[in-house]
């Protein structure tokens, strides 16, 4: 288990290597992990590749700001996916090229946006519903994501980009850069025939390795 003060290093460790990455352009993106006395969430306006522990902020389970820095914006759908899914220990939101590429896509299926076209996709990331457009700081877009956290882990906002949960804070950063390759590929692929997993083949990732889809 670790300590308070080692999940504030990870924090700016995992922001560090996603901007590093591109995935995490100028101040967009926001992670968080849930601690026993509340949760830890990037702040407001920061640049993921230059986070200090020290000053990430501490919110409460009622969105209450504790201590540090002011929190994201976004922070009322982080709680909205803790409050609903117990098993999601940390959750990283960003606003990656092709995820939000392919979240502009018209004619996507609500609820399975990114077909299983691989076994990791299927595994790391699980079937992916499309929330509709809300506004930036509507709280309806909390709404919508209460409505599905307890079923998946994560879920792709249109127009806007993914936000995964994962049992720790590596688990979910796994899972959304393989959602953000798997979305890399479906653009690639765009307009040609993909052959995708079957019924048989996606069942046997949900028995062998307890796939969400
Ligand atoms: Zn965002």
């Amino acid at each position: 288990m670790k300590t308070e003060n080692q999940i504030r290093d990870q924090i700016a460790e995992i922001g560090r290597s996603l901007y590093a990455r591109g995935l995490s352009p100028g101040s967009s993106g926001n992670i968080s992990v849930r601690l026993d006395d509340g949760w830890l969430l990037t702040p407001t306006n920061s640049c993921l590749g230059n986070l200090d522990p020290g000053m990430l902020s501490k919110v409460d389970w009622n969105g209450k700001h504790l201590s540090g820095d002011k929190p994201s914006k976004e922070y009322f759908l982080h709680l909205a996916v803790y409050s609903n899914r117990p098993s999601a220990q940390a959750i990283v939101h960003l606003h990656s090229t092709y995820s939000a590429a392919v979240s502009c896509l018209d004619g996507l299926s609500s609820e399975s946006c990114i077909p299983p076209i691989t076994p990791y996709f299927v595994m790391r990331v699980g079937r992916l519903p499309l929330i509709p457009y809300f506004r930036p700081g509507d709280k309806c877009l909390a709404q919508a994501i209460s409505k599905l956290a307890a079923k998946h882990a994560a879920v792709l906002l249109a127009n806007h980009g993914p936000v995964v949960s994962g049992k720790d804070l590596n688990s979910a950063m796994y899972a959304i850069e393989e959602l953000e390759e798997t979305a890399k590929l479906m653009l690639l692929l765009n307009g040609q025939r993909i052959r995708t997993l079957d019924e048989n083949q996606i069942q046997g990732l949900r028995e062998t390795f307890g796939a969400e889809w």
